[in-house]
């Protein structure tokens, strides 16, 4: 057809256009299940007979839809007159698989008003509409995997809208109708309760305006339930337009899923924390974290009023351990002492490391001064009363005291050093509590 101005084209011309782009036409009756092709080229010729049972159309589409000959699919019956009237418009890409090969179709189906009559369009898309087809889906798919979800937002109007929907899904979606405002109201409830202040504060129309540069990118991760109702970890992505307008605040909003990657990363951090926290030789805790384990529990006290007593352990005469049986049976006592003080102490949660040498440091949250003694007490005798690998049996001498309210660690700390010293110059062996 020859090229024109568009005002010259006329009703004729159209339906030139359309007998040259379309490859078939038919006009069918689900009443009296007949249809007749107006018309046909192309695979369209091979498949369809001229004129026949509307049933036989509808089935052929959709055998061939599914490319097996069981599966006349959900989709089929809303075509059948006996299923109630359809007075839609349908219009789908699809794969129909024709003669062994693939064949991408463009499919139209609109029901002629006050009818059992539908106008059935097909036409098969060229090779590079094909590939376009097949790139746009590998797209498509990838930024579901990336972005869950995307949209528009205009501060001033307070408006919110989906963005280009075909880009991301193939399937219909309405363009969303709530505000900002009602919007970031609903999404709090998706988010983790513990993120929900951060995710209302980050969200905050001042915050972003204050915040968010014309053509900058700021954003936050938190957890948020996915469709599941599982919480899963989400980068949350604000990009502000480019704009010399200071009352233009139109950013794009986006749902990043980075669960994997946080989780991965959570617990490679997790492994280097404790193998920071640990003790080398006796797999305890090691001295830096026991002081922050006791720095965590006065900080708990003080929030809680629990009360909190500290135990220090030092073995006696240790030195002669090591004299008499060598340095790495000394270890191995150290080992040994470390797990029976470690299986000890489960049951009262108390937290225990090697705070030097053959020295150790239990913190007992929760525990008041006299229990702690009688803890310390049943420890004390319980290392006396066993045989230790090669060195056999040998005692440690024990300080305790009660974190005071309002009391920094180091005071405390002082104290129950003071104490386990008094136990030495008591004669060793024993527990004494300052
Ligand atoms: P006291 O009863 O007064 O505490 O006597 P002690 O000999 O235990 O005390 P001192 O502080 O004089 O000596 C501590 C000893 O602990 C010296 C050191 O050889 C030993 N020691 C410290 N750390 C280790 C270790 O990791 N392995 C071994 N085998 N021995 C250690
Ligand atoms: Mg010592
Ligand atoms: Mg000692």
């Amino acid at each position: 057809m020859e090229n024109k101005p568009t005002e010259q084209y006329s009703w004729n011309d159209i339906a030139e256009i359309i007998r040259e782009e379309i490859d078939a036409v038919f006009i069918v009756d689900a009443e009296s299940n007949s249809y007749r092709a107006i018309l046909q080229k192309g695979i369209f010729a091979d498949m369809f007979e001229k004129s026949g049972k509307y049933h036989d159309i509808i089935e052929k589409l959709w055998f061939h839809f599914n490319n097996s000959s069981d599966a006349i699919t959900e989709d089929y019956h809303v075509f059948v007159p006996t299923f109630g009237k359809f007075s839609g418009k349908y219009s789908k890409k699809l794969t129909l698989f024709f003669n062994g090969t693939p064949h991408a179709v463009q499919m139209m189906l609109y029901p002629l008003h006050d009818s059992d009559k539908y106008l059935i369009i097909l036409d098969e898309l060229d090779n590079s509409e094909y590939i376009q087809e097949f790139i746009t889906k590998e797209k498509i798919n990838s930024i579901q995997n990336t972005y869950l979800f995307s949209m528009y937002v205009d501060l001033i109007k307070d408006t919110t809208s989906s963005i280009s929907v075909t880009e991301i899904s193939d399937e219909p979606m309405n363009a969303s109708e709530l505000s900002y405002t009602q919007w970031r109201l609903m999404i709090v409830n998706m988010i983790f309760p513990e993120d929900q202040t951060a995710f209302l504060e980050k969200t905050a129309p001042d915050y972003l305006k204050k915040n968010l540069l014309p053509g900058r990118t700021a954003s936050f991760d938190c957890q948020m339930q996915n469709l599941e109702g599982v919480y899963i970890w989400v980068k949350l992505i604000f990009s502000r337009v480019e704009t010399h307008d200071e009352d233009d605040f139109r950013f794009v909003f986006m749902v990043q899923n980075i669960h994997e990657s946080t989780v991965e990363l959570m617990s490679t951090l997790k492994k280097y924390e404790e193998l920071a926290s640990k003790d080398p030789l006796t797999g305890i805790y090691n001295r830096r974290r026991t002081e922050t384990e006791l720095y965590k529990a006065i900080s708990f006290k003080k929030d809680t009023q629990q009360p909190l007593s500290v135990i220090m352990i030092d073995l006696d005469h240790f030195k002669n351990v090591n004299d008499t049986y060598g340095h790495s049976a000394g270890d191995d006592v150290l080992k040994q002492l470390a797990k029976i003080a470690v299986d000890y102490l489960k049951k009262y949660n108390i937290k225990f490391g090697r705070w030097g040498g053959e020295e150790f440091l239990a913190v007992c949250l929760g525990i008041k001064l006299d229990e702690a003694v009688s803890i310390a007490e049943k420890f004390r005798l319980l290392i006396a009363d066993t045989p230790f690998k090669t060195v056999g049996n040998f005692t440690c001498s024990i300080g305790v005291t009660e974190v005071k309210e309002n009391e920094e660690a180091t005071n405390a700390f002082e104290r129950v050093d003071e104490a386990m010293y008094l136990a030495k110059s008591s004669g060793r062996n024993c527990v004494k509590i300052k």
